[in-house]
Parts: C-alpha cells; structure tokens; sequence
C-alpha cells in the first residue's frame, strides 16, 4: 500500500480504488481546466451536467440497466430509502418483508408507519446466520411488493438465488453488494443503494427503479423530495445534488468498466472471499459465523471462542496495518468487510497475520 495507508475492512464508509482517489486528488483544484473543484462547481453548469450525465450513462453500460428503468441520484443514504419504499410502493398498503438481519429489520420497522408489514419469512430463530428457503413463500394477493436486504451487513449473509415473488415487484436494499457481481436490473421493480460502501462517500442512495413505478398520485403528506418521481421528472436535480458524490461515484463506474465490469468484479470478490473462508473453515482459534451456503462475499464475520480474545485480535490487527475488524456492536466478534476496492493481497495479507496470531496465540 502507497502513502501509509492501511488496509481499511470496515463496513463502510469503506475503500475506494487507490487510483481513483490518486484521479480525484489531482483534480481537487482545478477539474479539467474549469478553474475550479467539483465541490466549487455550480449543479446547473455544463460541466457539471457532463459529470452527471456520464455517471449515469457509465453505470447503465455497467449493469445493462434497461431502458424502462430510472436511475435517481437520492440525498440521505440508505436510511431514507427505508421510508420512501413504502412511501411510494404501498398502493393497497400491503407489503411483504423478509426478515434476515439487522438491515431488514429496520426496513420492517420503518415500512410499519405506512401499512401493514407481513413478514414472510425470517431467519431471526438462528441469530439471522442463513437465508430462509424463499422458494414457495405465502404473499397474499394484495401485497404491494415483496422487500428483501439482498446482502446483510452486519449478520454477513447473501441471497444467492432471488426469491419467488409470486409476480410481486421485488425491492432490494443492495448497499452492501451494489455492483460486486453482474445483476438482471429486470427482475426487480426497485433496487437501491447506500453507495458508501463499494461507490462513494456516505451521505447518497443510487436508486434504479422501473417507470410504471413512479406516481403522480401520492398521499398529501408525502414530501415532495420523498416521491421518486420528483427525482425522475427532474434528472435527480430538482434541488441542489450532492454533487461530490455523483463525481465520485463516476470515477468508480468508470474504474469498474475500465477494469473488467461486473464479471470482473464477481470473479475477484468470490477468490477474496474463498481465501478468507477457507481459512476460517482450516482453523481451530476462528469460525464464521454463517451457514456455508449464505456467506456473503462482501461481510465477513468470524469469532474466536471468547470476547476478551475477539478484542485481542482486533487490537493487535490494527496494531499490524489491518484497521475496522471489530464486529458490529449489536453482534461482536469479527467482521472483515472485502468490497470491491480491497485487494486480494490486503486478504492475503490479513489470513497470514491471523495464521501466525493462531500459531502463537492458539
Ligand atoms: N442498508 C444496509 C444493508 C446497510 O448496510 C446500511 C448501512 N450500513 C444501510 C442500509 C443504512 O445506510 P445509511 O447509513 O446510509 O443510512
């Protein structure tokens, strides 16, 4: 690593491309000839309206996005996407959620203050360590849509396989897996993003939704920054965008296209992982957390037989050059996050260190 830089496994805010961020610093005071930086830069100039522009059309080429589908630039992170999903969705306010960790929980919760939630399925009996079998769920005829948190941040689980929605409109919260792996945009009605994990600073959600989705014939209460279609109707600028974040956001598309696009990505997030996970399943002071089949390739978490020893490792990781591996504070443990942005040799590097801790410490 150049600069001094450690090797970062939070879960985000989290890496982004060295290269990436050698491009922004280089640009940080004056972008492209403009005579100013990104962050001094007027949203409604034309150079600006290049950046956004190209930010859209590189993540439409990067997941085939379809061109029945919109792609929003939406303030606010992740959370207030947990209530403008029920917000616009709920038509007979009827939604079906499942109910796989900490993410969908607060999904649930905050979809509960518009309609009723039914929980279809949840893996809360086992401490939210697996997927529930999603094949044959029980969605009444009137839900809305059917909400799943396609990749769990904390509890480090994924879906590899969707859920049959019974032709339901399938929502996904992608944060923690937002383009680590190749997606068919049109098996969902609506996909959103926190992107500080594997895009950009925190603080924005990438929203892609499908245009027979966006409605003019909200509830009153609904704030106008609140409907997706303001941000449809209005190319995501209808106020001021966080326009830092677009341009950061663009420079990862553009990195990701350059590097392969998201079968790239897939190849090298699944041999980050199996190093991490093979390791785990060889030794006798760590074991993860999570049944073999629903392991995230993005969220790793892992314990050793005791909590005094889990923060043990912690401290002597970052002691080593290997910072953020302490475990969520809701569960504990370990968690080593691997998006896109980690490289294999930061994995390696850490499955050699915890090897010599286990030798010494075991
Ligand atoms: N969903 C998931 C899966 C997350 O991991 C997070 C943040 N860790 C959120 C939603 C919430 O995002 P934000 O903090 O941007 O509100």
């Amino acid at each position: 690593m150049k600069y001094g830089r450690c090797y970062n496994f939070s879960a985000g805010p989290a890496m982004m491309p060295e290269e990436v961020l050698e491009e922004i610093a280089a640009e940080m005071l004056n972008y492209q000839g403009s005579g100013m930086c990104v962050m001094e830069m007027s949203h409604r100039s034309k150079v600006f309206e290049t950046i956004r522009n190209e930010a859209e059309a590189d993540l439409r080429r990067l997941m085939n996005i379809p061109d029945n589908y919109k792609v929003l630039f939406v303030q606010g992170g992740g959370t207030v996407q947990f209530a403008m999903v029920p917000m616009n969705l709920m038509k007979n306010g009827v939604a079906c959620y499942l109910e796989t960790g900490a993410w969908s929980k607060k999904a649930i919760k905050e979809a509960q203050k518009y309609g009723e939630v039914r929980i279809v399925a949840s893996s809360a009996d086992k401490n939210f360590s697996y997927i529930p079998d999603c094949s044959d769920l029980d969605i009444p005829d009137n839900a809305d849509y059917v909400y799943i948190c396609e990749n769990e941040t904390i509890h480090g689980t994924t879906y590899f396989s969707l859920p049959d929605t019974k032709g339901k409109i399938l929502v996904s919260d992608q944060s923690s897996m937002f383009l680590s792996r190749p997606c068919d945009v049109s098996r969902y009605g609506l996909i959103w993003a926190g992107v500080q994990k594997n895009v950009g600073p925190a603080g924005m959600a990438i929203v892609i939704i499908r245009e027979d989705l966006l409605r003019d014939d909200l509830p009153q209460f609904v704030p106008t920054y609140m409907n997706y279609k303001t941000h449809a109707d209005s190319d995501s600028m209808y106020n001021t965008p966080n326009c830092w974040d677009i341009y950061c956001c663009g420079k990862v598309f553009k990195y990701l296209l350059k590097n392969g696009g998201l079968e790239a990505m897939d190849a090298r997030n699944r041999e980050k992982a199996a190093i991490l996970y093979d390791f785990l399943d060889r030794s006798r002071l760590f074991s993860g957390t999570v049944e073999a089949k629903d392991r995230s390739l993005m969220n790793v978490p892992f314990v050793t037989p005791s909590k005094e020893q889990d923060a043990a490792v912690v401290a002597a990781c970052k002691a080593a050059g290997f910072d953020n591996l302490k475990g969520h504070r809701s569960v504990g443990g370990l968690r080593a996050s691997i998006y896109n942005a980690m490289p294999k040799e930061g994995v390696e590097a850490l499955v050699r260190f915890l090897t010599d801790y286990e030798k010494e410490n075991g």
